[in-house]
């Protein structure tokens, strides 16, 4: 057994997202506005503003944001 990281990734659904703005606002550090969409910045989200993503993810009004848990080996 070796040492396992954890991450975290997030996705926006193009369909679904109304350009509400509010996970930009929330964590700017993953979410960013791009004309009426929301697009994710970053491969996976940073540790420090997990918590950020993960309340924006459940504050989005339409339920547009999927969050991933991932737990890799590191070798
Ligand atoms: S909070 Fe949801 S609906 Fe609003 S911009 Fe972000 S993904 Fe789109």
């Amino acid at each position: 057994m070796g040492i396992k990281m954890r991450m975290l990734t997030v996705e926006v659904d193009p369909q679904v997202c109304n350009g509400c703005g509010l996970c930009e606002t929330m964590c700017p550090e993953v979410f960013a506005l791009v004309g009426d969409q929301a697009q994710v910045r970053v491969n996976r989200v940073p540790e420090e503003v997990e918590n950020a993503c993960l309340e924006a993810a459940e504050l989005c009004p339409v339920s547009a944001i999927a969050v991933r848990r991932h737990v890799e080996p590191v070798r």
